[in-house]
């Protein structure tokens, strides 16, 4: 859609990445590091300033006691982070349970490493699952839950309670779970994020992953990274170096410097959030969609069912025809396209007067 929006001269509220700036700091720390000539390979899994900033920064928010020299890995984004401890820890033939809609990446993750993807729906509109459902999806096949809270493409983010309850399956099924807390700081209306791996029974069972991209607006420079245990990071470090040695050395420094930022830089990413997500679900409610409005993240799930009979894709690329809006078809988010052929994502990571013009378009043509 990125690359439909950039033809068609549309305003681009698809693909999940800020177009502001990234603090400034921490781009002086890199453009610093650049010139101090660090241009070699880091040691693979991280360089040691960051794995420590990674440490202090997990113990102190996420509440997971983490020792920066045998349970942190620094990967190329969250994404490589995902598919290196599905790799280490996934045999061919086991089962990995997903929630669905899912970030499109998950599905193919579980394919590359043999696995089948098992569904569990969360149901609108607080996308909310069946506890029943999710206790029979786990069985003798699986060997992973894939927890992403705050949750792309819905904003969901998961309560402790739906917490306890996952963790209550994963340990009477010793399974693991492999969480994605890339949004874990961009949360609304007061949400508390809890991390599963401080769950009783999950320390020993969860690899924990964030990153860079979205809480310091850099998606480009791929730093991200996981926290487990000894007996899992082991594996998982040794697929990452496979997979790509290691991130880019240079943005590890300034990314060491960026995790250190003061409770003031998290508490006013909330804020600045919280003013883009009312801009826009107020303009999306104003032009008549039915919005499930985010809990936590960046993106507000629509049913476009009240404006139209097209389907997702059809009526996204109606909207951004000609100067439009560009959004995700929900369908990129199913296992099944027919479960998201009523809904379509947009992303309000974006300056006030992009969603300004997005708002003026929107009007023109829904209001
Ligand atoms: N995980 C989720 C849930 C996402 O939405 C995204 C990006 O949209 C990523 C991971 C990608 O993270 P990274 O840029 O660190 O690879």
């Amino acid at each position: 859609m990125s690359r439909v929006c950039r033809a068609e001269g549309g305003v681009n509220l698809a693909q999940g990445f800020p177009d502001f700036a990234a603090p400034a700091p921490m781009k002086a720390a890199a453009s610093r590091a650049i010139e101090a000539d660090i241009n070699q390979y880091a040691v693979t899994w991280g360089a040691p300033r960051l794995r420590e900033a990674i440490a202090r920064r997990t113990a102190a928010y996420n509440g997971i006691p983490t020792d920066a020299e045998t349970d942190v890995t620094v990967c190329c984004g969250a994404t490589e982070a995902m598919i290196a401890a599905l790799l280490a820890t996934v045999d061919p033939g086991d089962e990995v349970i997903v929630f669905e809609p899912f970030y499109e990446n998950y599905g193919p993750d579980c394919v590359l490493a043999g696995a089948a993807p098992r569904f569990v729906s969360l149901r609108a509109p607080d996308w909310s699952f069946d506890p029943a459902e999710l206790a029979a999806a786990f069985g003798p096949r699986t060997r992973a839950i894939i927890v992403n809270t705050p949750h792309n493409p819905t904003g969901k983010v998961l309560s402790r309670a739906e917490l306890e309850l996952i963790a209550g399956l994963c340990v009477e099924h010793d399974v693991l779970a492999i969480t994605d807390e890339i949004y874990e700081y961009i949360l609304y209306d007061g949400r508390e994020h809890v991390s599963l791996a401080t769950l009783p029974g999950m320390a020993e069972r969860t690899v924990t992953i964030s990153g860079l991209s979205k809480t310091w607006s850099a998606t480009g420079w791929r730093i991200g990274w996981c926290v487990a245990q000894p007996e899992l990071t082991a594996p998982i470090r040794k697929v990452h170096d496979f997979l790509t040695v290691g991130a880019a050395a240079p943005l590890q420094e300034a990314a060491a410097d960026a995790l250190g930022f003061g409770d003031e830089y998290f508490a006013r990413l909330a804020v600045d959030y919280t003013a883009r997500r009312d801009a826009l679900v107020s303009v999306l409610e104003e032009v008549g969609f039915e919005v499930f409005a985010p809990g936590g993240a960046y993106y507000a799930m629509v049913d476009i069912r009240r404006h139209t009979e097209l389907d997702d894709v059809a009526f996204a690329m109606e909207l951004v025809r000609g100067g439009g809006v560009a959004t995700v078809p929900g369908s990129s988010f199913f296992a099944d396209p027919r479960d998201g052929r009523h809904l379509i994502r947009f992303c309000f990571a974006k300056r006030s007067e992009t969603l300004e013009s997005a708002a003026t378009i929107l009007r023109e043509r829904l209001g």
